[in-house]
């Protein structure tokens, strides 16, 4: 039996594995099934007739919604999910690939495969989404479905990870809260039901855990003169001059190279030109989002707040939805779903990273893992035998062990809260009526 870490390469349907390891003839080993929607954003099911993923809920593990990596756009969040490491510490840092010095820039399509091999091993099974690929198409994601099914019933894989490049392309040409993205989680939710109707018609329910996720979420985007774009040429002082290699128009995040002896000019003329871009020497990037100590990580570092994108010479995005968004920022979150004979059944579980789920499948398959920056803690109430589910975030061992250290205090806390609660009703009454005015308003400006 093969033993196949396979690779999602930033958008491709299928996905490509190599083997590392050959297990004992018939063993009956668990198998994994990691699937990606691009762009799902955790609360899309919302107000959505969703059949399928309620199934899925009930039958296994629902999380409230999980928090990816920053810089929260796919490709660098998908080597999350497979590594478990932060991006500053897997490298793939951007969706481009990228060389400073031949200023040379290129997408995810003409990369992959450069380098065929992992571990010195090559892919032995693999599907490369052809050019011009209609990411939309589900009878193309039902033939996807199938062909992973084979993979595990007839090549006897024990990994498979399977992306899908919706909602992401709605979410982003019609923005999150439009009629045609939900008419596309319908279509997720009879994919999700078609997977797992495949996987019992080839006798794997019994063996067979399915994880669905995503890579990040979706925020709409300002438009039609609705809030001043943020244009880097047009800012008092910055001149494109001074910047050697750019990465810029790329949604709400960028990062520039200086020219040498350039940057100091160039962050001081960035840093408070406008009340929604974050300017970051790499350094000073908060230490939370993991997003500084790699080469490859340019020496500034930008992002706008949500609703807004950075625009190089001139505004050339129209997007209607965008993502690359802080992290914290509920919109970036992702859905979380897991079912199988390895997890339990109809558990509700709170929020946690994302960069824990290698550690979790590595756990499901008996795989020893590599260095990561995940822990099981953060997701082992989830599976059968694995301990109390825990009402808190999951942030791996250190953090609940801080946390016990904290329990003392806290109990302090409960009493002064229990005083604090009973003004907080009154305030809350007064607030909501407040707030659902203001969303009300957000969704005309959105929209
Ligand atoms: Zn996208």
């Amino acid at each position: 039996m093969f033993l196949a870490v396979l690779w999602a390469a930033a958008a491709s349907p299928a996905v490509l594995g190599a083997p590392v390891a050959a297990a004992a003839p018939g063993a009956r080993t668990p198998l994994v099934l990691l699937i990606s929607f691009d762009g799902f954003r955790w609360d899309y099911d919302r107000g959505v007739d969703t059949p399928n993923l309620d199934r899925m809920a009930e039958d296994g593990v629902k999380a409230a919604y999980v928090t990816p990596p920053y810089l929260t756009i796919t490709s660098p969040t998908h080597f999350t999910l497979l590594t478990g490491r932060y991006i500053e510490r897997h490298g793939v840092v951007h969706n481009m690939w990228f060389d400073t010095t031949t200023t040379e820039k290129k997408p995810y399509y003409q990369t992959q495969f450069v380098n065929e091999c992992y571990q010195g091993e090559v892919a032995m099974v693999r599907e490369v989404e052809p050019p011009l690929y209609n990411y939309k198409n589900e009878t193309a994601w039902r033939r996807s479905a199938d062909t992973v099914m084979s993979w595990f019933a007839e090549r006897r894989l024990d990994f498979v990870s399977l992306y899908f490049g919706e909602p992401d392309g709605v979410g982003h040409r019609y923005g999150p809260d439009s009629p045609q993205l939900r008419a596309m989680v319908r279509q997720v939710d009879r994919t999700v039901g078609y997977i797992r109707r495949a996987a019992e018609r080839r006798g794997l329910t019994e063996r067979l855990n399915i994880v669905v996720t995503a890579d990040h979420g979706m925020s709409a985007v300002y438009r039609g003169g609705q809030a001043e774009e943020i244009t880097l040429a047009d800012i008092p002082g910055f001149s494109f001059a001074d910047v050697a290699f750019h990465l810029v128009d790329f949604g709400p995040s960028g990062m520039l190279l200086p020219k040498p002896g350039r940057l100091e000019a160039v962050y001081g003329a960035l840093k408070g030109a406008h009340p929604h871009l974050h300017v970051f020497r790499k350094e000073e990037v908060p230490e939370r989002l993991h997003f500084a100590h790699n080469d490859r990580i340019l020496p500034l570092v930008l992002w706008a707040d949500a609703g807004y994108v950075i625009n190089g010479y001139f505004p050339v995005q129209f997007n209607k939805g965008e993502h690359g968004f802080d992290n914290g920022d509920m919109d970036m979150k992702p859905f979380f779903r897991a079912v199988g004979p390895a997890f339990r059944s109809g558990l509700e579980v709170g929020p946690f990273e994302t960069v824990h789920i290698y550690a979790l499948m590595c756990h499901i398959l008996g795989i020893r893992p590599e260095a990561n920056d995940g822990h099981l803690n953060a997701t082992r109430h989830m599976l059968v035998g694995g301990g109390p589910a825990r009402e808190e975030e999951g942030g791996g061992g250190e953090r609940r062990m801080k946390k016990k250290k904290k329990k003392k205090k806290k109990k302090k806390k409960k009493k002064k809260k229990k005083k604090k609660k009973k003004k907080k009703k009154k305030k809350k009454k007064k607030g909501k009526e407040g707030k659902e005015g203001k969303e009300e308003e957000d969704g005309r400006r959105r929209n």
